[in-house]
């Protein structure tokens, strides 16, 4: 008995220091420490506990001294003259002892008054704003994460194949379509700032992520609502707007599809980033219809022969351009004309990819309001059909060109002599599959060059080469 004890222990000591040894070899630097200064009411305090129970789920230790600290948050009180005296002699402290001050909290609302006197602070925020004040902490001094005492992985949790991810840019728009009640039920545009969406993307890309698929609301106006302001990533202060943060994402090296765009002119922008292969040259842009007065009384801009000007302008840059898109049939108003101009649209356009949906009153839409005449369930259900076909034929052409040629495929589920995969132009769950048959074993996320042999109007087949 007393030999088994041994043993038993004796393996138990030795896991013990294994374990410690992998854990010291993982842990490469130690816990980055925030000295905090909380001042003002109870509801300051509440805000204070806020942020160090943030600070704390992420990693960071708190330091007593500013001068042990790897940076000083101050959260300040406005309440009375005398209270911005002690807030702002506090933020002086912070500065002088350590460099590093992120200021937030009431005095934060009037961050004027905060910048004039002490233009090196790294960041102000009002109250409650736990948001940016992280964002200031991690971009001051990024958590240390440890992969055995974080319930999350660094990347965070993802619902997708480990090979791609969504990247969610900002939150709710301020268009008005008078279909879509998403700014009712979302609020108004809020962007996240670009080094913070560039710091979740990076870490991505650190797990493993070779696809990066940029969703929102809509896109092209990603930080309007910031007026671009700028954000630290790396050494570098990047604009939260489409373009910039498209720019960054092309330097991470794994495929970028941007997705939900509304057709402002800036977007013609992003051609050349795709033209240089930054990003992938795909455009997700739901036209939502081609007739002017369909569109007016939806409250979307354009006209048949504006966008496809525009259109063609975009294939001139980039000939390998997919442009997907979303229609809706049977709004309000609709007449045969205006749906066969949709129709025409769809085949000199050359509308890569295509979702089409039948006009639905939502509860709440301005739409319902328009006194416009209804189009009949059956009338409706016709002009989807026909829209179908149309785009049918429009992708079968397409894809036929394609035979022949040599593309690049993204590999997404293995199989034992075919694997299924997707080309630039197809985006996962909407758009088309490639079958690849392949004589070496293929990878989830590996990128292959595939030699197109077959083609129907969604999917194509061919081999690895
Ligand atoms: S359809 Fe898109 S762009 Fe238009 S209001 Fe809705 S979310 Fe905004």
């Amino acid at each position: 008995m007393a030999g088994l004890f041994v043993r038993a222990r004796e393996t138990a000591v030795l896991a013990l220091s294994a374990a410690l040894v992998y854990r010291t070899g993982m842990s490469e630097r130690p816990a980055p420490r925030i000295s905090f200064v909380s001042l003002g009411c109870p509801k300051a305090l509440v805000d204070s506990e806020r942020i160090v129970t943030r600070l704390r789920a992420e990693g960071y230790e708190l330091s007593k001294t500013h001068a042990g600290a790897d940076a000083v948050i101050v959260n300040t009180c406005g309440f009375l003259d005398s209270a911005k005296a002690e807030s702002l002699e506090a933020i002086r402290v912070g500065l002088q002892e350590n460099g590093k001050v992120i200021v937030t909290g009431c005095m934060g609302a009037e961050p004027a008054a905060i910048a004039n006197a002490y233009p090196d602070v790294l960041a102000i925020s009002g109250p409650q704003a736990y948001e940016s004040v992280m964002e200031a902490v991690h971009s001051a001094v990024p958590p240390a994460h440890d992969p055995f005492l974080d319930l999350v992985p660094e990347q965070g949790v993802k619902l997708t194949p480990r090979h791609y991810a969504y990247l969610k840019i900002s939150e709710g728009c301020n268009n008005t379509c008078s279909f879509c009640i998403i700014p009712k039920l979302r609020g108004r545009l809020v962007s996240r700032p670009a080094g913070e969406v560039l710091r979740e993307a990076e870490k991505l890309v650190r797990a493993g992520v070779k696809e990066l698929l940029v969703i929102s609301q809509d896109t092209g106006a990603y930080g309007m609502d910031l007026r671009y302001a700028e954000s630290q990533f790396a050494d570098r202060q990047v604009r939260t707007k489409f373009i910039d943060l498209a720019r960054e994402l092309g330097n991470l090296g794994v495929w970028v599809r941007m997705h939900y765009i509304y057709p402002y002119p800036h977007i013609d922008d992003a051609l050349e980033l795709m033209a240089d292969g930054k990003i992938l040259p795909y455009l997700d842009i739901p036209f939502q219809h081609a007739a002017p007065n369909v569109l007016r009384a939806m409250k979307r801009p354009g006209d048949h022969e504006t966008m496809l000007e525009r259109i063609r302008g975009w294939r001139k840059a980039v000939p390998d351009l997919t442009v997907r898109s979303t229609f809706i049939v049977g709004f309000p108003g609709e007449t045969e004309d205006d749906f066969r101009q949709l129709l025409d649209f769809l085949t000199e356009a050359r509308i890569d990819r295509a979702g089409a949906f039948e006009y639905e009153a939502v509860g709440g839409a301005p739409a319902n309001d328009l006194g416009l005449e209804t189009v009949a369930p059956d009338i409706r259900k016709a002009r989807w059909r026909r829209l179908m076909e149309t785009q049918q034929k429009v992708s079968a052409k397409i894809s036929r060109e394609k035979i022949g040629r040599r593309v690049k495929a993204i590999v997404d589920e293995v199989g034992p002599t075919v694997s299924r995969g997707r080309t630039m132009a197809d985006a996962p769950q909407i758009d088309g599959t490639t079958h690849i048959a392949s004589h070496r074993r293929l990878r989830a996320g590996d990128i292959v060059d595939v030699k197109i042999e077959s083609a129907d109007a969604y999917d194509l087949r061919g081999t690895a080469v």
